[in-house]
C-alpha cells in the first residue's frame, strides 16, 4: 500500500526508539538452531536441478522442491502465483505465517529462486536455502506480526516476478507491509575472507520512504553483528525483487555479499566457487533480524503471576508425572498449554479437573514452561523434568 506521511513518522520514530537493538537470548537460543548440513544439503539441492529460467523443466522442479519443503514442515498456507513472461509461465510462491497481535501487517522476506545461464547455485540458491532454513526455525515460534516467505521467478528476466506481485497482489488487496526483506546473492567468494555482508538501504525515489528503510536497515546490521560472527557495511539497494516494492512506496531493506562473486549469471555460479560457511553466518544474522522485525514472544521472559491460580508438583518431577492443583474455584473452561524452551508447544489440555494428574513421560528431560488459563486469568510457571 501506499504509505501516509503520518504512517512513515510514526515507524521512524519507533524504529529509532529501538535503535540500539539488545542482545536478546531468546533469540540467540533460536538462531543457535542454524544447521550448516541443512544449508549445504539445500544448495546442493539447488544445484543439481540445473540452468532454472523461465519456462524451464528445471525451474518447475526447483518449484516443487520448495513447496514440498514447506508443506513437509507443516505450512498451510502455501500459494503459487503464476505469471506469464515472453513465451514461458512461471511461479511465485508465497508462504504465510501469522501474526498473533498484527495478523494483517507483513514483513516480507523473500529472494528469487530462478536462475540464468547457469544453475546460481550463489545468484539466487545462497537466498532460496537462507529463506528455507528459517522459515524451519519459524515454524512453531509465535510472532506478533504476519510473516510473508516469498520466492520469486522471473527475476533475471527483468524483476517481472516481483513487479507482477506488487500489481497483482499488494496494489489490489491493499496489502499493509511493514518492511520487506530481500535476499539475493549472499554466499561469498570462495578463497577469499568472506566476514562482512552489505546492507541495503533504499536511497532512490521516491524519498518519502528512505528514512524509514534507513531505520529498518541499521537494525539489520546491529542485529546481524548480534546474532552472527559477522561484519556489516551499509550500502544503497538496487536491480534486485526489493524494487517494484520500493518504487510502490513500501519500507525495504536488503543483504547482499560485500566479496561479490565474478561467476554470477555463468555456468560456473556453483557451490565450489562460493562459501556456505559465510552463508550460515547470513542465515544466522537474518534470522536474528527477522526475530526483532516480527517481535517473537519469548515464553521465559513471561513473569510468574502474584495471584496463583495453580500449584504444580511434584516439581522438578523425576518420572514424568505431575499433578496440577487449583487454588481458585475451578471452572471447567480451563485450559494447560505446556511450551519447551524454544517456545515450541510440546503439551495441552483442556477442561482440567481441581486436582488434575498428568502423564508428560513422552517429554524429553528439560525445563517447560507451564501456562494455565480460565475465563479470568493465566498463570505461568516454570516446570522441570528430571
Ligand atoms: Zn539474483
Amino acid at each position: 500500500m501506499k504509505l501516509t506521511l503520518l504512517k512513515i513518522t510514526a515507524l521512524f520514530i519507533f524504529s529509532l526508539s529501538t535503535y540500539a537493538q539488545t542482545y536478546n537470548t531468546y533469540y540467540q537460543s533460536v538462531v543457535d538452531n542454524v544447521s550448516a548440513s541443512n544449508i549445504l544439503a539445500d544448495l546442493t539441492t539447488f544445484e543439481n536441478f540445473g540452468v532454472k529460467e523461465v519456462g524451464t523443466t528445471a525451474l518447475t522442479n526447483a518449484q516443487n522442491w520448495i513447496t514440498s519443503r514447506y508443506t513437509a514442515l507443516g505450512y498451510t498456507d502455501i500459494t503459487l502465483q503464476p505469471f506469464t513472461y515472453s513465451s514461458g509461465t512461471s511461479n511465485n510462491i508465497i508462504v504465510t505465517k501469522t501474526g498473533t497481535v498484527y495478523p494483517d501487517t507483513f514483513i516480507i522476506i523473500d529472494g528469487h529462486y530462478d536462475t540464468i545461464n547457469g544453475p546460481g547455485t550463489n545468484d539466487n540458491g545462497s537466498g532460496t536455502t537462507l529463506i528455507l532454513e528459517v522459515a524451519r526455525l519459524l515454524k512453531d515460534i509465535d510472532t506478533e506480526y504476519s510473516i510473508k516467505f516469498i520466492h520469486f521467478s522471473g527475476e533475471e528476466e527483468g524483476l517481472i516476478g516481483s513487479q507482477y506481485y506488487v500489481n497483482n497482489t499488494v496494489n489490489p488487496e491493499n496489502l499493509d507491509i511493514r518492511l520487506v526483506f530481500n535476499l539475493d546473492q549472499v554466499g561469498g567468494v570462495n578463497g577469499e575472507t568472506n566476514d562482512t555482508i552489505t546492507c541495503e538501504e533504499d536511497r532512490s525515489n521516491p524519498p518519502a520512504n528512505n528514512s524509514a528503510s534507513s531505520a529498518m536497515t541499521t537494525i539489520l546490521a546491529n542485529c546481524v553483528e548480534l546474532y552472527s560472527n559477522l561484519n556489516t557495511v551499509i550500502s544503497y539497494a538496487y536491480a534486485s525483487d526489493y524494487i517494484p516494492f520500493e518504487n510502490n512506496g513500501e519500507i525495504i531493506t536488503g543483504l547482499y555479499e560485500t566479496n561479490e562473486t565474478t561467476h554470477a549469471h555463468t555456468t560456473t555460479d556453483v557451490l565450489a566457487n562460493m562459501d556456505p560457511t559465510f552463508l550460515t553466518q547470513v542465515t544466522k544474522g537474518s534470522l536474528g533480524a527477522l526475530l526483532e522485525y516480527a517481535v517473537s514472544t519469548n515464553p521465559l521472559s513471561i513473569t510468574e503471576n502474584k495471584l496463583e491460580l495453580f500449584k504444580i508438583y511434584p516439581n522438578p518431577s523425576n518420572n514424568g508425572i505431575v499433578n496440577i492443583n487449583f487454588l481458585t474455584e475451578t471452572t471447567t473452561n480451563n485450559s494447560l498449554i505446556i511450551y519447551d524452551v524454544l517456545g515450541k508447544e510440546v503439551y495441552k489440555k483442556s477442561n482440567l479437573q481441581h486436582l488434575q494428574a498428568l502423564n508428560l513421560k513422552k517429554l524429553r528431560k528439560g525445563i517447560y514452561i507451564a501456562v494455565v488459563k480460565t475465563d479470568k486469568e493465566s498463570t505461568t510457571k516454570k516446570l522441570i523434568l528430571n
